[in-house]
């Protein structure tokens, strides 16, 4: 569900989230570019919807595991402990 129906009261300046905000001017989602009003601070980019923001935070540990050429098990051990979750 996007955000903008999961929060239909939701203001400027209101976090749904430690990193989902309300801001004022709306911008294209950064997976699906549906045009929403929500920003990831920690991704710097309009997301619309959990789905949205799993998407990108699996693009990015992708990328993380690709870049660093390191296994799932590895990835697994450091969410486990310290590593941000991607599930809301
Ligand atoms: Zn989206």
């Amino acid at each position: 569900m996007i955000y903008e129906e999961k929060y239909p009261n939701a203001k400027p300046q209101d976090r749904l989230y430690d990193d989902v905000l309300l801001v004022g001017s709306p911008g294209p989602c950064a997976v699906c570019g549906r045009q929403t009003r929500f920003i990831d601070i920690c991704w710097e980019a309009h997301i619309c919807s959990d789905e949205c923001n799993n998407a990108l935070c699996d693009e990015f540990m992708q990328g993380l595991k690709d870049y660093y050429e390191v296994s799932d098990e590895y990835i697994e051990e450091l969410a486990g402990h310290e590593a941000p979750s991607c599930n809301f």
